[in-house]
């Protein structure tokens, strides 16, 4: 079956959402293959973003990607990578349909967009690449 990293990100799991982000890919029906609360250091998170550096965004991205814990997640179905993009919903919390996990919980607290609750692989292949960077022994 498909496969998709999904990340509970720091501004989540402090605000108490982690098992409502896993309750929604449940209930969705997908399945759990992995689930680990993990404080993820630097080298993986420049490797995680490694599409997006240089990008003015990616300092302060990391910084608040290493304020706190995160929960990694790795979810398996038919169609999971696109499906999950969808229940999180667009990338700007303050636009995310309602509906969707970013427009139901998530708003602009600080810098505008960082703080957006989840991340999920946005195709296949990046799928399989960060899930081989976070849980190697997948
Ligand atoms: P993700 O890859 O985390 O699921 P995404 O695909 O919706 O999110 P990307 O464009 O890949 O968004 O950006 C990765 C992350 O970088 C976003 O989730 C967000 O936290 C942050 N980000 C993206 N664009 C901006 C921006 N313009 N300003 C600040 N932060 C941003």
């Amino acid at each position: 079956a498909q496969r998709t990293l999904v990340l509970v990100k720091p501004d989540g799991v402090r605000r108490g959402l982690a098992g409502e982000v896993l309750r929604r890919i449940e209930a969705k029906g997908y399945t759990l293959a992995a689930v680990e609360l993990r404080h993820a250091d630097e080298a993986l998170l420049v490797e995680h973003y490694a599409e997006h550096a240089g990008k003015p965004f990616v300092g302060p991205l990391i910084a608040m990607m290493s304020s706190g814990p995160v929960l990694a997640i790795v979810a398996e179905g038919q169609r999971v990578v696109e499906g999950f993009r969808s229940l999180a919903g667009a990338t700007d919390p303050t636009l995310a349909a309602p509906g969707t996990i970013r427009g139901d919980l998530a708003r602009d607290w600080g810098r505008p967009v960082i703080e957006n609750l989840v991340h999920g692989s946005d195709s296949p292949t990046s799928a399989e690449r960060e899930i081989a960077l976070w849980f190697p022994a997948l």
